[in-house]
């Protein structure tokens, strides 16, 4: 696949998703498309050889793989995983606000978001809302407003003269959007808004009452290539649906001769311990029922390629990288190596990754944070830890990591797309 349809495909997938459970819906539409199966946990499985599954718990994260034409426990199998949230501002239980006529939701800052950015942007707002219909059933489905919906206006520099040296953002007082401007007896309940909106996307559902949602805001500007050369991929999410993207394309596209995965977990931005996060039993419920008693020789054979997107090296501001190991954008994935096991790689996980992109005549870099600052993590170390697999960290390198929107290059991810496509496909492993 050229670069050019990889990124055009990609954008699509970026704008569809902008939730975890939307994400997991645009993964599942894509893999329904490629022919694979449904699983319901709460079912029997019966998998045959030579093809493509799916589970999905809570809406918002997946494990697909395809078993492959050999026996798991004497292939292994061939893993890749990465995250479906994104740090946001999420809707309170009880939002409504109003003050001097301008209608509100209080918001809950989820994960670690970069704050600043959030203010003069037009946004939108998703998620998952749960309802009882007509007939008392209580039944979940997903929301999407799709244009711009509210507005988190910044304090004019008249009315704060500190502002570019000095400004603070206080997340309780200072985020709050402004939806709507409203009569002062105005008895408007987000609920009714939600309802409306639902109604609107949906004419089939009914909704009696709203019970619970979890919605968050978003960017309502689409993802675009930027750049006078169109060098770059502007984007709200790429941390880590860029991942998603690129894990999902190389499960599909592979041969599906040897057994494969891709894990896509929800909560990984707050720690991912959670029912369906990296931290929970998700994946290893999955293995146990695929491979039974073959598991533990499963795992001593398989791998696991955790792919999380990498801090590039900013022009503006070169002094925050180890001065050998600051990647570049578009000179390809970073290996991702952190010997306090922020990270997972090791030498032979890393080699591996290596030596199939020196096969391919692919570029990689290596990056390891500077020794006076502290590193992030992924859930590479987290699953490692679960499953016992040999596990590489990877990702594409990009900027503004857990801004409103982020800035990636337009050949990395092809790049990346390209090594796990091969490494879910190779017969012998390490
Ligand atoms: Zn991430």
């Amino acid at each position: 696949m050229e670069h050019a349809e990889f990124n055009n495909h990609l954008l699509e997938f970026l704008n569809a998703s902008t939730t975890p459970w939307h994400a997991v819906a645009s993964i599942k539409r894509r893999l329904d498309e490629a022919g694979f199966k449904a699983l319901d946990e709460k079912e029997d499985w019966n998998l045959d050889a030579g093809q493509g599954y799916y589970a999905i718990r809570n809406g918002s994260s997946i494990v697909a793989f395809r078993t492959g034409r050999r026996d798991v426990a004497e292939a292994g199998i061939r893993m890749v995983g990465a995250h479906t949230d994104s740090p946001c501002l999420k809707v309170k239980p009880n939002p409504e606000l109003r003050r001097k006529g301008f209608f509100q939701l209080g918001v809950e800052v989820y994960g670690g978001v970069l704050l600043n950015p959030w203010f003069d942007r037009d946004l939108s707002l998703a998620g998952r809302v749960t309802y009882v219909d007509d007939s008392g059933r209580v039944k979940d489905t997903l929301v999407d407003f799709r244009k711009a919906v509210a507005y988190i206006p910044s304090l004019a520099i008249h009315l704060d003269r500190e502002a570019n040296s000095n400004r603070t953002v206080n997340p309780q007082t200072d985020l709050p959007p402004v939806l709507m401007q409203v009569p002062e007896d105005d008895k408007t309940r987000f609920a009714d808004l939600l309802t409306e909106q639902i109604t609107e996307e949906q004419p089939g559902i009914h909704v009696r009452k709203i019970l619970g949602y979890e919605l968050g805001f978003y960017d309502a500007q689409p993802a675009s290539i930027v750049g006078l050369r169109g060098d770059f991929i502007a984007s709200a999410r790429l941390d880590n649906l860029l991942s998603c993207y690129i894990g999902l394309q190389a499960l599909i596209e592979s041969s599906g001769d040897e057994p494969a995965l891709l894990v896509c977990n929800d909560h990984e931005e707050v720690g991912s311990m959670s029912a369906e996060g990296a931290q929970g039993p998700f994946l290893s419920a999955v293995l146990d029922r695929w491979c039974g008693k073959g598991r533990a020789r499963a795992l001593a054979r398989s791998m696991m390629i955790s792919a999380d997107n990498a801090h590039g090296i900013h022009p503006n501001y070169m002094d925050r990288h180890d001065e050998n190991h600051g990647p570049l954008l578009n000179q390809g994935p970073v290996i991702k190596v952190n010997h306090n096991q922020r990270y997972a790689t090791n030498s032979r996980s890393a080699a591996l990754y290596r030596h199939i992109s020196d096969e391919l005549d692919l570029p990689y870099q290596t990056f390891v944070v500077r020794s006076d600052m502290g590193c992030g993590s992924t859930i590479g170390p987290l699953t490692a830890g679960n499953l016992g697999v040999t596990t590489l960290d990877i990702g594409v390198p990009q900027f503004g990591m857990h801004s409103i929107r982020e800035m990636a290059g337009t050949r990395d991810g092809v790049t990346l797309f390209r090594v796990l496509r091969e490494f879910m496909q190779r017969g012998e492993l390490l």
